[in-house]
């Protein structure tokens, strides 16, 4: 079962319309509904917080992701020019489907 989850992460990272890229839009509040390849970063009380996300893998698992700078676990999140964004660390799901990835420039890199 574990290799068929990990054939399918594999196939999802190859596929040929990967291009799609994760890209960030700013809001105040996470939306009720989240879009795959989209990244929320939430901005509140003159600070970014929080960053919420569909999980990669298809589970349809939301990721919320705590970025204040004093925050443990804490991430750094980045939007670039082209408003991809990239995380630091590496997102790590103990729960549910258990997805390792990182997300750099827009793209999710699995880790084995
Ligand atoms: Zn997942």
């Amino acid at each position: 079962m574990g290799f068929v989850i990990r054939f399918f992460k594999w196939l999802w990272s190859w596929r040929p319309f990967r291009r799609s890229r994760w890209t960030g839009i700013v809001v105040s509040d996470i939306p009720d509904r989240l879009k795959q390849y989209r990244v929320y970063l939430i901005w509140e009380d003159g600070q970014l917080w929080q960053v919420a996300m569909l999980c990669p893998c298809g589970c349809s698992a939301v990721i919320q992701l705590c970025v204040l700078p004093d925050s443990r676990p804490g991430w750094t999140v980045t939007m670039n020019s082209d408003r991809t964004v990239s995380l630091s660390p590496s997102v790590w799901r103990t729960t549910g489907c258990q997805s390792h990835f990182f997300l750099r420039s827009g793209r999710i890199d699995w880790c084995a």
